[in-house]
C-alpha cells in the first residue's frame, strides 16, 4: 500500500467530494474534508477511519498546554518532561494558554523545537495532547517530572 503525498487527490470517505493532501496532512496520515470537516485516518487499508468529526483543523487540536515546550530526555527507553524547564520562547496569552514568542520560525530559533509529525513519532506529547486520536496503539507518552531526581533509573 502506498503511503500519502502532499498534492495526491483523496475522495472524503463521508461527503464524497475529491481534494488535495496537504503537506503536513501526507505527513500525519490525516485528511481533513475542507467541506464536511470529517478527518478520516490512513492506514493499511488506505483512507478509513474517522478520528474526529466535530470540524476542528489539524491546528485546533491542539489544547495549547504547552508541555511538548519543556526539555525533554530519553532515558531507558523513556522520554521524561522536566516542568521546570521550558524553552525560553514559551509564554501565556491572556487567557493563560501557551503561547510561542516565535510560532512562525520556530524550528530554526530553538534547536529543541520539532515538527508535531516528528513529536508523535518520538513520542514526546503527552497521553493530555489534543493529538493523542493520532498516536499509533503502542506509544508510549512521556513521564512528566520536576527533576533529576524524580527518575527512576
Ligand atoms: S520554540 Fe518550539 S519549543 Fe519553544 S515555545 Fe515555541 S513551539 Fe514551544
Ligand atoms: S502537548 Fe499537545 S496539546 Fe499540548 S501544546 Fe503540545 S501539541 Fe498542543
Ligand atoms: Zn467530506
Amino acid at each position: 500500500m502506498p503511503t500519502p503525498n502532499e498534492g495526491d487527490e483523496v475522495k472524503c470517505l463521508y461527503c464524497g467530494e475529491v481534494h488535495k493532501l496537504a503537506k503536513l496532512e501526507a505527513a500525519l496520515g490525516v485528511f481533513v474534508c475542507p467541506t464536511c470537516k470529517v478527518s478520516t485516518q490512513y492506514t493499511d487499508k488506505g483512507w478509513t477511519r474517522a478520528v474526529w468529526t466535530d470540524g476542528r483543523t489539524l491546528e485546533e487540536l491542539c489544547n495549547r498546554c504547552g508541555h511538548c515546550c519543556y526539555e525533554k530526555l530519553r532515558c531507558n527507553g523513556r522520554v521524561y518532561i522536566f516542568m521546570r524547564n521550558a524553552c525560553p520562547y514559551l509564554g501565556k496569552d491572556l487567557e493563560g494558554k501557551a503561547e510561542c514568542s516565535c510560532y512562525e520560525s520556530r524550528l530554526k530559533n530553538q534547536s529543541g523545537c520539532i515538527s508535531l509529525y516528528e513529536a508523535i513519532k518520538s513520542c514526546i506529547l503527552p497521553i493530555t495532547c489534543g493529538y493523542r486520536v493520532m498516536f499509533p496503539s503502542d506509544y508510549v507518552p512521556p513521564k512528566r517530572v520536576n527533576s533529576l531526581k524524580d527518575l527512576h533509573i
